[in-house]
């Protein structure tokens, strides 16, 4: 076989089209991964719509919450081998030695390459990838269960500990969707009390389920105010992953004093921040991005012992188009996985 399937954005806010790709062959210094399974973040949807002000260019392959074998070595690679079960997450590489790379952030490298963004990524049948970006995943995890922890799982954990919540304290997590399902079980699990907030009450119920103490329903009120109430002052860190901007003034109006308020939502534009209020109560608002290979390894640790469980949905690659329509319209209940087990 020399053909593979793949989903391409030929046009920004257009359907993706299914077409044939040949596979590609590794190069020096990469290899091929055929791919088991990958999650569909709010951010390809982002990509698929040119969202941003950096865009892709066309046409490409999105996805970067895939998981596979590794099948083929391109020359010198040493540190995989065939066989190996690998993501192939967002930060697809960066240049190892600039000052960002050097303290362990290579998250921020100006020469990072992003999966399913500026390279190739998992909505394929097979993607090419830096074996020394990979995530490596823990025996006994299953493809389809680890593909929302490369980038739902890594974003959310990073963030919760960017805002410098310690156990006991209260976070406010906005959105209770791919990424805030699995961010309630990460609070959780890292002691922390947990408010989730989001516009659904489906989501919210579920929330409940996954663990969050209480709840708060962003559309009837001002959840501002329901969350400075519920946590008696504000919550010491607020995450923000809805794609929405009224969530993020709203998030900051949820810190308490001296808290952090966490931005990891990505949809496009700017929000008002209330000066007085961010300087009078020295509140600290954050931006978060991914997580480091660091991060990658204990983000995992937490699923393969069992802390963590994405709740998933399984679509063949096919589906890709109406997937991407019940993301936008808020009707994905927590993360659709693409599943190519089917060949
Ligand atoms: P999703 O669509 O699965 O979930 C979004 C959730 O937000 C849904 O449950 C929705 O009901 C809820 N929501 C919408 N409007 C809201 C509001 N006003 N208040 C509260 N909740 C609201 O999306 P996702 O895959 O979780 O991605 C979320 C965002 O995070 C996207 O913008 C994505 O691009 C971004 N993202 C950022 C990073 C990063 O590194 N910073 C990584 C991954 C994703
Ligand atoms: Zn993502
Ligand atoms: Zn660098």
């Amino acid at each position: 076989m020399t053909k593979m399937h793949v989903a391409v954005v030929e046009h920004f806010g257009k359907p993706l089209v299914l077409q044939e790709w040949d596979i590609p062959t590794p190069g020096p210094g990469q290899i091929l991964v055929k791919t088991e399974a990958c999650g569909v973040c709010h951010t390809d949807l982002h990509a698929a719509k040119g969202d941003w002000p950096v865009k892709p260019s066309l046409p490409f392959i999105p996805g970067h919450e895939a998981i596979g074998l590794v099948v083929a070595l391109g020359a010198d690679v040493t540190i995989v081998k065939e066989g190996d079960r690998v993501g192939v997450p967002w930060l697809y590489s960066a240049c190892g030695h600039c000052e960002y790379c050097l303290s362990a952030w290579e998250t921020v490298c100006a020469d990072a390459q992003f999966g399913g963004y500026t390279k190739n990524g998992g909505f394929a049948e097979y993607i090419l990838a830096d074996p020394n970006y990979v995530a490596h995943i823990p025996a006994g995890l299953s493809a389809r269960e680890a593909a929302p922890i490369i980038c739902a799982g890594i974003t959310t954990y990073k963030g919760i500990k960017e805002t410098q919540a310690k156990p006991g304290e209260w976070i406010a997590i906005s959105g209770a969707g791919g990424l805030g399902h699995l961010a309630i079980q990460y609070a959780k699990a890292m002691g922390l009390q947990v408010c989730a907030v989001d516009i659904d009450d489906g989501k919210l119920a579920h929330a409940k389920k996954l663990g969050a103490d209480f709840v708060v329903n962003a559309k009837t009120g001002d959840p501002a105010a329901a969350v400075k109430k519920g946590t008696d002052g504000g919550a010491h860190g607020v995450l923000i992953t809805a794609p929405s901007l009224s969530a993020f003034k709203q998030g900051v109006g949820m810190t308490r004093k001296r808290g952090t308020c966490v931005l990891v939502g990505l949809p496009p534009g700017e929000f008002p921040v209330p000066l007085f209020d961010v300087v009078a109560n020295c509140i600290t608002v954050r931006g978060s991005f991914v997580g480091t290979r660091k991060d990658m390894a204990e983000t995992l640790a937490f699923a393969a012992e069992g802390k963590v469980k994405a709740d998933i949905e399984l679509q063949p690659l096919s589906a890709i188009n109406r997937v991407f329509n019940r993301l936008e319209h808020g009707d994905v209940p927590s993360r659709v996985v693409l599943d190519f087990a089917g060949g």
